[in-house]
């Protein structure tokens, strides 16, 4: 089963109405894709990314507030509220990036733990965004000893990624993947173990070769796919089937 294991649907159209996202999610189950886990970015935007999902059953959603949206405020009561929802599968996307923003790291290191902690209550994993933050994210992570998570859109190196993969995180990788300086990437991806690998495409960014500079959608997952299978010299369905396994074992919730 192809499954986009992080995408930000609500993002991807205008509209509010119900059924808003089913010519996105058509297009995407034109190429096989047949499973949607729609991430949380911030509280303000919550709602409507709620309301869109709740139609389909086959787009899970996780809830959380994002390293680079906690200036908007971060409300760990809000968050334990929602997050206790039947529907959300998954706490985040949480984290930590230095890259974008160092003005407010003591913010985002509290509100990455409390993420955590919440998830360890409610017996959820939770989705790591990180960016120029390795030893803090990992060092966080053990403190509050976080449980079941991925590294979504991995970008880091080797050493964090074995790291990461000795605290039994798993490694989900995006479209930068195929894109042409990402050499380094492509040699993570041949090292990580293919029971701890997820696919994604975190549409509407990043969208992978030959699409690079569009908007993203999850239709793209197939390319993810289909270039981390070459890497892995596995047939395509053999990456479909292992990556889907993976995927159901992270975020039980989701079948
Ligand atoms: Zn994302």
């Amino acid at each position: 089963m192809l499954i986009d294991s992080h995408c930000h649907l609500d993002r991807l159209v205008d509209n509010d109405q119900p059924g808003a996202l089913q010519p996105v999610l058509d297009a995407a189950k034109a190429r096989g894709v047949e499973k949607f886990l729609c991430v949380s970015v911030s509280e303000k935007g919550y709602e409507r990314m709620k309301n869109l999902a709740m139609p389909h059953p086959e787009v899970v959603i996780s809830c959380g507030v994002h390293p680079l949206d906690i200036k908007d405020g971060f409300d760990p009561a809000w968050l334990a509220r929602e997050a206790a929802d039947e529907k959300v599968v998954a706490i985040g996307e949480t984290g930590l990036d230095y890259y974008y923003s160092q003005d407010n790291v003591k913010d985002q290191q509290a509100a990455f733990s409390n993420h955590i902690e919440l998830a360890n209550r409610l017996n959820k994993p939770v989705i790591i965004h990180t960016r120029d933050a390795r030893e803090d994210t990992l060092g966080i992570w053990r403190e509050s000893q976080g449980n079941a998570g991925v590294l979504h859109c991995f970008t880091e190196s080797w050493e964090m990624a074995r790291d990461a993969l000795d605290l039994g995180l798993y490694i989900s990788i995006s479209g930068i993947v195929t894109f042409r300086n990402a050499e380094a990437l492509r040699d993570v991806v041949r090292k990580v173990p293919m029971d701890r690998l997820l696919v994604e495409t975190d549409s509407p960014y990043l969208a992978p070769v030959p699409y690079r500079g569009k908007t993203n959608q999850p239709a793209y997952v197939h390319e993810v796919a289909q270039f981390v299978a070459d890497l892995k010299q596995v047939r395509y369905e053999e990456l479909l089937n292992q990556t889907a396994e993976n995927f159901f074992r992270l975020f039980p919730a989701a079948r």
